[in-house]
Formats: C-alpha cells, sequence, structure tokens
C-alpha cells in the first residue's frame, strides 16, 4: 500500500517573515500522520520554514534545484545547499520552469538524476497541454516526458521517487481534470514506469495529480487507484490546505 503524499507548491508567495507566520497557522490544520505533509518554499524561505515547521509533521521542499555541484552559475541552488539544511523533496520540471525557464526534458532528466545521487526525493512534474489533449496526444506525450525523465535512473531509486502528473490547462485555472481524465493519465504514467522498469517499480512509486486541486476536489482524485496524493498551488497557501491533507 502506498503512502499517500499531498505537497504544496508555493510558487513566488510569500516573503521569510510571511512563511513563518503561514506555517504557524497552517501547523495544526495539516496534522495527519497518515500523509506525507510537504511545503515546498521560494529557497529563500527554506531555512525560516524548517524552524517554523520544527517538531510538526511538515517537511519543507525546494522548488527547484540546479544539476551541477557547485560553481559558476549565476542564481542557481546546488542540491548539497539544500542537504545542508535538512532538504529531502524538490519539484522537478514544473512546467512553469518549463514555460518560462525554458527547461528541457534533459535538463529535467539531469537534475532528477543528482536529486537521487544527493538522497533528495524528486517530485518529477509532466503533463500536456490543451492543444496537445485536443488532439488527443496526452498519453503518448507525458509517456515521452518520463521516459527522458528517467533517463539512467535505477529501479531501487525510482522507486522512491514521486511524480506529479499536472495537466498544464488545469494549473491555476480552477479547471480541474475530471477524476476519469486524471485517473486515467496517472494509471498510464504507472503502465510506463513498468515497461521501463518492473511491476515493484510501477507498485511503489507515488503518482500525484496536480491542477486547481480544492479541498471539494480532493477526497475524489485521492481515492483513485493509481493517484497517492497531490501537488496543490494555490489552495496550499490557504487553510483549505488542511481540508485537502485530511481528505478522508
Ligand atoms: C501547481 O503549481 O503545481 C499547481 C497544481 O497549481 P494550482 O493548484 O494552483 O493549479
Amino acid at each position: 500500500m502506498r503512502r499517500k503524499i499531498v505537497a504544496g507548491n508555493w510558487k513566488m508567495n510569500k516573503t521569510p517573515s510571511e512563511t513563518v507566520k503561514l506555517i504557524n497557522e497552517l501547523k495544526p490544520l495539516v496534522a495527519n500522520d497518515d500523509v506525507d505533509v510537504v511545503f515546498c518554499v521560494p529557497a529563500i524561505s527554506i531555512i525560516p520554514a524548517m524552524e517554523a515547521a520544527k517538531g510538526s509533521n511538515i517537511n519543507i521542499g525546494a522548488e527547484n534545484m540546479y544539476f551541477e555541484e557547485s560553481g559558476a552559475f549565476t542564481g542557481e541552488i546546488a542540491p548539497n545547499m539544500l542537504t545542508d539544511v535538512g532538504v529531502k523533496y524538490v519539484i522537478i520540471g514544473h512546467s512553469e520552469r518549463r514555460e518560462y525557464f525554458a527547461e528541457t526534458d534533459e535538463f529535467v532528466n539531469k537534475k532528477v538524476i543528482k536529486a537521487f545521487e544527493h538522497n533528495i526525493t524528486p517530485i518529477v512534474c509532466c503533463g500536456e497541454t490543451l492543444v496537445q489533449r485536443e488532439q488527443g496526444v496526452t498519453i503518448d506525450f507525458v509517456r515521452q516526458q518520463i521516459k527522458i525523465a528517467f533517463l539512467n535512473v535505477t529501479a531501487e531509486q525510482a522507486k522512491t521517487a514521486v511524480i506529479a502528473y499536472e495537466p498544464i490547462w488545469a494549473i491555476g485555472t480552477g479547471k480541474v481534470a475530471t477524476t476519469e481524465q486524471a485517473e486515467e493519465v496517472c494509471k498510464a504514467i504507472r503502465e510506463c514506469i513498468e515497461e521501463v522498469y518492473d511491476t515493484d517499480t510501477a507498485n511503489a512509486i507515488r503518482i500525484q495529480y496536480g491542477g486547481s486541486v480544492s479541498a471539494d476536489s480532493a477526497a475524489e482524485l485521492f481515492s483513485q487507484n493509481n493517484i497517492d496524493g497531490g501537488l496543490v498551488g494555490g489552495a496550499s497557501l490557504k487553510p483549505d490546505f488542511g481540508k485537502i491533507v485530511n481528505y478522508k
């Protein structure tokens, strides 16, 4: 039985002091020992967020990471900078990074490999555009994203990974995928992992749905066979996140 994982993606929101305030507000609301709860916050807020979350069930994650160890990469964050302060999760290949910062599948793959080298669990994002969905190429497209993201990743590593299926047309739009649409693609992702690796790996890897998840939609989405939780943007900054974590 896979353990559910609900992660918040704070994107470029909240200053470090606002972060501390919000974590203190959300802490009692997201208490649930049956679910892994992760708050992925802007890099500058990771340390204060860690302090604020101490003693709670909240894990603090990063929203991005570079794939080199150190050096002349102005503005980037190295993996050992994250592990040095105790970060265990990092979002890789979010569609906003792909769209606004030109991250390619190859970049995503390098980052996934680097995250595993440092024992950081990658939350690997994939998902189609509205045009791709309308053209009927969603599953082919997502399979390709996943196959490239996991190139040269071992089965043992892949078993511990998290994949977030996030249809781009559902992110930040209030337009959540139907439960059937979300389950169909998450199932296809699991089948793709089974083809690339084996049944054990496919059964172990956790697959989230992301895209306008709300307190109203979480229970039905998270109860699907192939959906092991969610990656949540807007609603993770509100008390509603507590209802999403405690979706049952
Ligand atoms: C996200 O940013 O990963 C996301 C799913 O955002 P939202 O929940 O706001 O659609």
